[in-house]
């Protein structure tokens, strides 16, 4: 398996000015994340506050991001990181359907605006799970229920809905859907989760709904349950002024860091990780 020296989780601004930089610094980058880069930052409708390139679009910003990539060769793996690994001289992340290997990994995944569902993290791996593509077969001729916090998870409900006997949809958006015509769509405000006999309820403010597993489709999960281990406060993971965590080898950059939730502030950390990365690097391999 290649080992890269840096493996950047997130493709918005934060883990693009990090993979640029690496880049620059002659470092094997895998860059994971999405071709449309920041789902988020898709959606802004007028940035005014980005240095040099007057009022914008999320959109237009997103393109202008791009060709940057492209100047440099810059390929984005598409994959969702479900866990990372700290192994002593090099982290193992384990993707959707393949396993990951870096020296050094930056974390630029966003925050994760809403807080765990109450029975959440208790029944994770337990019939929760966060990664439809992967957990799927485990469905055939069983009930699934889908909580969905933005439009483009229907992808993985709809791949879902192919294996499980029965696929229940809950958006938590307003956006228009695009389900594959097995699904039935619930309504509600999800607030828990409970499990019994192996069988799981969905309470929300409008019902329960009960089925062999839930999973929870968020455009990102948080710090601290996508790194065992790590220093988190709350929604953010504590860094120094160098962008360091407490786990030798891992940095963060942009809003998974704290406020303010910014793009220029977003880039800085990401320009500062890198080189902190390329530096943590320079050690590895004096030792
Ligand atoms: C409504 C709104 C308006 C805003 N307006 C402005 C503004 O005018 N000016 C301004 O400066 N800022 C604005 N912001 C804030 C700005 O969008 C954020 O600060 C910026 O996008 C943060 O960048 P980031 O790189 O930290 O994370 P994000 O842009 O959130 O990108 C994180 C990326 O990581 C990916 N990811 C997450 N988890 C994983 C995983 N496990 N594996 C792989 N990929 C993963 C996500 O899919 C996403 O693509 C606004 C935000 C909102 C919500």
């Amino acid at each position: 398996m290649e080992r890269f020296d840096v493996a950047i989780i997130g493709t918005g601004p934060g883990g693009l000015e990090a993979a640029i930089n690496c880049r620059i610094r002659n470092k094997s980058v895998l860059l994971i994340g999405s071709k449309d880069l920041s789902f988020k930052m898709s959606r802004l409708e007028k940035v005014s506050n980005y240095l040099g390139l007057g009022t914008v679009t999320g959109e237009e910003m997103n393109k202008a991001f791009k060709k940057h990539l492209d100047e440099f060769n810059l390929d984005i793996t598409e994959d969702k990181i479900q866990t990372v690994y700290a192994m002593g001289d090099y982290f193992a992340l384990q993707g959707k359907e393949v396993m990951y290997e870096a020296s050094s990994v930056i974390l630029a995944t966003g925050v994760v605006a809403s807080k765990p569902l109450k029975g959440e993290n208790e029944f994770l791996g337990r019939g929760v799970s966060y990664c439809a593509t992967c957990d799927a077969p485990l469905y055939r001729g069983k009930e699934a229920i889908v909580v969905g916090y933005s439009q483009k998870e229907e992808e993985e409900a709809n791949f879902l809905a192919e294996i499980a006997k029965k696929v229940y949809y809950l958006p938590v958006y307003k956006d228009e859907r695009h389900l594959d015509s097995r699904i039935e769509e619930i309504t509600g405000k999800p607030t828990e989760i409970r499990r019994e006999d192996k069988t799981l309820t969905l309470v929300t403010d409008k019902g329960e709904y009960t089925a062999n597993g839930v999973f929870i489709l968020r455009d990102a999960v948080s710090a601290g349950q996508l790194v065992p281990g790590l220093e988190t406060d709350g929604a953010h993971v504590i860094v120094d002024r160098s962008m360091k965590t407490n786990i030798n080898g891992l940095f963060a950059c942009g809003d998974i860091t704290g406020l303010p939730y910014q793009i220029a502030k977003a880039v800085g950390e990401g320009n500062i990780a890198a080189l902190s990365a390329v530096s943590y690097l320079a050690t590895l391999r004096r030792n």
